[in-house]
């Protein structure tokens, strides 16, 4: 199926020829999934290595060098299939916590605990928030979207309303897909306190609308890995361990890298590229071309005005940051004192106490008010992971991924919001003395160091105009991963369905689409 055929219709005997320009997870799951059907695979990346948001950095701290994660921290979007079927699964070790998350809101020092368990989630839910709703009826239905989240990804079906209408049931889609965040909170849930931390991810990617219809739609995305069947958890040594196999999975597998290569020329009537890899110029032809970058790029280089200017109508505004934040010894945690265990559970950091206030906050953000417009602060404790997996550093690590930053300013302009982040974390901790480093990024810096559009982790925002059905480029209704109206263009980089994240699902589906139609 993927010999190149002559001008009468036969096979030549010859591959046909990928190229993919982006070795990040879409690119490196792309080449995978094309390589193993035959296809003559090049990855062509601008940078010196692979791996794109998902790659480590080092700091000396105390004399000596350690390794975090420089983008991307926590693994948890990813397929389980295709956490097997490339391979990973057995050359990646992975712990995820099975305890609660804990969520704190301004007003008490205590958490309330996001128990796995619906019963006990249900209780607690009622007793520490007041929640009067149907919390069992909202995990139930989420599961069953979650259910045909899984199956488009599994058997990459192009994401549309009819579909979702067929597998859900209309009333549903209109609330879970077609609607808005806050009109599906309001359904389920009477307690803002739920509502906040339920619908918490409608700013994942950047700072969407609850009020925006299509916005629905991100709750369920965001639980819809199957890895850790729908939580998050952490890969021994750090998640670029996923890049780094990945690649070396993939050169066994007989695909070939380009690195440190710069696009001068795209020819789409001849399929051929061109491109400057140390001073040298090479070319290459191609029978499809894949973008696995951010999608500005692909506009940019095929220099084609009409895309380019369709692209810049599109909404990137991303607001997510992270500070990294080091300590000499173990982080205690005022309330481990509860269960031990709960050491390495996810931690949520409200400012907000309503969806309003939430909402005030994110859409200061975007219209830049101020630097930071406080929101919520997820915290990963990474170090205490890595204990977990035997992997003992002589550094403790925890992440504070944080929203509503404005994209304006790089993290050494605003060291006051740096200092804010962390403070609203500290009360929390029995050793903040032990702290001794942290590293922040702000959306201009993501910008500056991966290329993201506009900061945007997602590389597009996820409002409604650009979730679920609509985030595609494509003019082919039988190809959702068709970039505009070429033949053999695609683009699968993380602003394509269904949105970023380690994962490497665009790139999956976007290889299984090619395949199939190449067939
Ligand atoms: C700070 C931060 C924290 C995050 N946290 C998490 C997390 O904890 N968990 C999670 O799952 N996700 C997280 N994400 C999101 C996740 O990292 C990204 O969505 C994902 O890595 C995007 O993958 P991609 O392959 O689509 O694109 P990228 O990783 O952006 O890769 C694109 C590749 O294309 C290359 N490229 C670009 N332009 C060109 C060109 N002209 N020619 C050749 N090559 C080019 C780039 O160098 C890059 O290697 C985070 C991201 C950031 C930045």
């Amino acid at each position: 199926m993927s010999w190149a055929k002559n001008f009468w219709g036969y096979k030549t005997g010859k591959m046909k020829k990928i190229v993919i320009i982006g070795g990040g997870i879409n690119g490196l799951i792309a080449a995978n999934y094309l390589a193993k059907e035959k296809y003559d695979v090049t990855v062509v990346e601008k940078k010196s290595f692979t791996g794109g948001a998902c790659i480590k950095d080092s700091a000396v701290i105390q004399n000596k060098e350690i390794d975090f994660a420089y983008g991307a921290t926590v693994l948890g979007m990813m397929p389980d299939f295709i956490f097997s079927e490339t391979g990973l699964d057995k050359l990646i070790e992975t712990f995820y916590p099975k305890t609660p998350k804990l969520v704190y809101f301004p007003d008490s020092k205590k958490s309330t605990r996001i128990f796995q368990n619906n019963k006990e989630l249900d209780v607690e839910l009622e007793q520490e928030w007041g929640e009067k709703g149907d919390t069992l009826g909202f995990r139930n239905d989420e599961n069953k979207v979650i259910n045909y989240i899984q199956h488009i990804y599994k058997n990459a079906i192009s994401p549309s309303i009819e579909h979702a209408e067929n597998f859900l049931g209309k009333d549903n889609t209109d609330l879970w897909v077609r609607g808005s965040a806050k009109d599906l909170l309001d359904h389920y849930f009477t307690s803002e306190k739920t509502k906040l931390y339920m619908g918490m991810t409608v700013i994942e990617s950047g700072p969407a609308s609850i009020y925006d219809p299509g916005t629905a739609f991100t709750i369920p995305l965001m639980d819809s890995g199957s890895v850790f069947n729908g939580y998050w958890g952490y890969v021994k040594n750090g998640i670029w361990k996923i890049s780094e196999n990945l690649t070396e999975i993939n050169k066994n597998l007989g695909v070939k890298f380009s690195l440190n290569s710069n696009i001068e020329n795209i020819n789409t009537e001849k399929g051929l590229i061109s491109y400057n890899s140390n001073g040298v110029i090479n070319e290459l032809n191609y029978d499809h071309l894949l973008f696995a970058t951010d999608p500005k790029a692909p506009g940019e280089l095929l220099n084609n005005e009409t895309i380019k200017s369709k692209n810049s109508k599109l909404n990137y505004l991303g607001s997510s940051g992270k500070v990294t934040a080091f300590f000499k010894n173990p982080v205690k945690w005022v309330e481990s004192n509860k269960n031990p265990e709960y050491d390495t559970s996810f931690r949520f950091f409200f400012s907000n106490n309503t969806l309003e206030e939430f909402e005030t906050a994110s859409q200061n953000a975007s219209k830049k008010v101020a630097d930071y417009c406080p929101g919520y602060i997820q915290v990963y404790a990474e170090g205490g992971a890595q204990r977990k997996m035997n992997n003992d550093e002589h550094l403790d690590k925890i992440i504070l991924f944080t929203k509503n930053l404005s994209f304006d300013k790089s993290a050494e302009k605003i060291d006051d919001v740096k200092e804010k982040i962390i403070s609203r974390v500290m009360p929390h901790i029995k050793n903040p003395e032990d702290l001794v480093f942290s590293k922040f990024l702000t959306p201009k810096d993501l910008n500056e160091t991966f290329y993201f559009p506009e900061g945007n982790i997602d590389h597009m925002t996820l409002d409604g105009n650009q979730n679920f059905d609509k985030r595609t480029f494509s003019s082919n209704a039988n190809n959702f991963y068709k970039y505009y109206d070429f033949d053999n263009i695609y683009y699968c980089g993380a602003g394509s369905f269904p949105c970023g994240s380690v994962a490497g699902t665009p790139g999956y589906m976007c290889a299984k689409q090619l395949i199939r139609s190449d067939q």
